[in-house]
């Protein structure tokens, strides 16, 4: 029995080594990803539910490995997140985002929002209103133009602190927004404390409008919650026509999603904003 404990024990810690060494070659790559600038953001259309013009964009980073081609956020935000890395990599997404809305104001095109993720981590930095401050200065974008999103899970540990981080970063003149609205675990109660701009339902919650009455009505109750709050109601996950039509029917602002277009580079975001609408 001892000789096949010690064998259990050996396999579980060859196990865990493996998992422990492709962690470490994950952020190694990471460091030398953020160093040769080896990221891209790409961008994915927000429309008018009205009338389909581009209102918006969401800027979401992409890892162009040289070994391995390109790689999802799903696959390294998470590494990212745990090493500290996030850091750095969070703020190269913002200059970038910043950096290239405020040239396709400056060549003429018609002026977006541009919606930059910020992680837990990132929220609870100390320097993250420095950061945020140093890049809009930096890039010259008017903070109109700049929406950071943010998720509830980041505001519940203390909302007093969360508040006043909130507060300091919408006296810059940017948007708040709450992304993955109805996943999370907040009470309806702090919404009001918030100060937010923009719910961001979850796409949970599109997918399946059309087909399940229950959710439907979901849907309609976060729409209509954020009229009376007077927030921007931004939908994700829009796939199909009738989620685009059953949106535009309860009067959702603002869709993002694969029926109108996947994240794209920006060279390809960038032509879409010169014809302005998207079908
Ligand atoms: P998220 O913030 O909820 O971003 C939306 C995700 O949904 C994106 O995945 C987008 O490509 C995907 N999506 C958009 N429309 C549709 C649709 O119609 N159907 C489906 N099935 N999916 C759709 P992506 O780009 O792989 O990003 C995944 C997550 O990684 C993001 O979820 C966000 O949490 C994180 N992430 C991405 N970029 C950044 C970043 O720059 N910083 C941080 N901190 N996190 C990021
Ligand atoms: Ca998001
Ligand atoms: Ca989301
Ligand atoms: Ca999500």
């Amino acid at each position: 029995a001892k000789v096949s404990g010690r064998n259990q024990y050996q396999f579980f810690s060859k196990d865990m080594n493996a998992k422990a060494r492709s962690r470490l070659d994950l952020e190694a790559r990471l460091r030398r990803a953020l160093a040769n600038e080896e990221f891209a953001v790409f961008y994915q259309p927000k429309v008018r539910a009205a009338d389909s013009r581009i209102v918006g964009a969401e800027a979401l980073v992409r890892w162009l490995d040289p070994d391995k081609g390109l790689v999802s956020p799903g696959e390294f935000i998470p590494v990212a997140e745990e090493t500290g890395l996030i850091e750095p990599i969070g703020a190269w997404v913002l200059r970038r985002s910043c950096q290239q809305t405020k040239g396709w104001q400056e060549d003429g095109l018609m002026p977006v929002k541009v919606s930059v993720n910020v992680s837990p981590r990132q929220f609870r930095s100390r320097t993250l209103l420095e950061m945020v401050t140093g890049i809009l200065a930096e890039t010259g974008l008017d903070p109109r133009w700049l929406e950071l999103e943010i998720t509830e899970s980041m505001l519940m540990n203390d909302v007093e602190a969360a508040v006043r981080k909130m507060t300091a970063l919408r006296d810059l003149g940017l948007g708040l927004s709450i992304d993955d609205f109805g996943t999370g675990y907040s009470s309806l109660s702090y919404l009001g404390r918030f100060p937010i701009t923009t719910l961001k339902i979850d796409r949970a919650f599109i997918s399946d409008v059309d087909t399940n009455p229950k959710t439907a009505e979901i849907a309609r109750a976060i729409i209509g919650l954020s009229r009376g709050l007077n927030l921007e109601v931004v939908a994700e996950g829009a796939e199909v026509e009738n989620h685009v039509t059953f949106l535009r029917e309860n009067g959702c602002d603002t869709v993002q999603g694969y029926y109108y277009s996947r994240p794209v580079p920006a060279d390809q975001f960038e032509q879409m904003l010169a014809v302005g609408v998207l079908h």
